[in-house]
């Protein structure tokens, strides 16, 4: 094994409550109390950090607005330039087909200072799929990702469900991403409920270290965004970058 990343307070404290988080998920515990960093990862594993994140640091001001890749690239591209006017940058959790489809958005999305990341190849079940199939939706995007911007980006989120199995995890690892990207928040724009309902659920829920689920391709995001963000603003919460809320 190699070495062990050094602590502080703050990690420490993020492990424990990770830990609490992703009890019955039934990993190894090993990584995640005594983190090491692989020299063949492609992103660099976090210090203390477990392997499933739902939160970043509840003390300290700042949050993560994070999107599912695909849909509609005219929804894409207005979301982007919305976030950007108000100084946020977000995350981007691309499907690899929409990133076939588009492949100018993973430029457009990495210029703006956001950050891009592994949200499956096709978005199926991923948790109901053989090893196999499963291993080859990670694969497939991360692919994709490497031939448009020269990485596979740091963050995966699995496809169809919050939170990862263990064999999709390990999967995820082999992959080259460290962390299995969750959330705490989770707007529920997809069910297009409109856009004053989207907006309430995720300024009633959003504290500081919240990583929020949203979704490129509805129109009620849209709408919802610019409300979130003068909210944001209006109570001390900066909306970073996955990686930034994380370091
Ligand atoms: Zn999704």
């Amino acid at each position: 094994m190699g070495r062990v990343t050094a602590t502080d307070r703050r990690a420490v404290l993020l492990a424990t409550a990770g830990l609490a988080l992703t009890a019955g998920c039934a990993s190894s515990s090993g990584a995640v109390a005594h983190p090491v960093r692989s020299p063949s990862a492609a992103a660099p594993a976090l210090p203390a950090l477990p392997a499933q994140l739902t939160h970043g640091p509840r003390d300290r001001p700042r949050v993560a607005l994070t999107f599912h890749g695909a849909g509609d690239p005219a929804t894409a591209r207005t979301l982007l330039t919305e976030a950007e006017k108000y100084g946020a940058r977000v995350t981007v959790l691309a499907v690899g087909t929409w990133l076939d489809a588009h492949p100018d958005l993973a430029r457009r999305i990495l210029d703006g200072g956001h950050d891009l990341g592994n949200h499956t190849l096709r978005h199926l079940d991923i948790n109901a799929m053989s090893e196999t199939d499963a291993a080859a939706e990670i694969t497939g995007c991360a692919e994709r990702l490497k031939r448009l911007t020269g990485s596979i980006g740091t963050w995966f989120r699995p496809s169809r469900t919050p939170v990862a199995t263990p064999l999709v995890t390990r999967l995820a690892q082999e992959a080259g991403y460290p962390h299995v990207l969750s959330y705490d928040v989770d707007s529920l724009d997809f069910t297009s409920p409109g856009a004053p309902v989207v907006a309430r659920k995720v300024l009633s829920e959003i504290r500081e270290g919240s990583v929020v689920s949203l979704h490129f391709g509805y129109a009620d995001t849209i709408a919802a965004l610019p409300v979130v963000l003068e909210e944001l603003d209006r109570r001390g919460l900066a909306a970073v970058t996955t990686t930034e809320l994380f370091s």
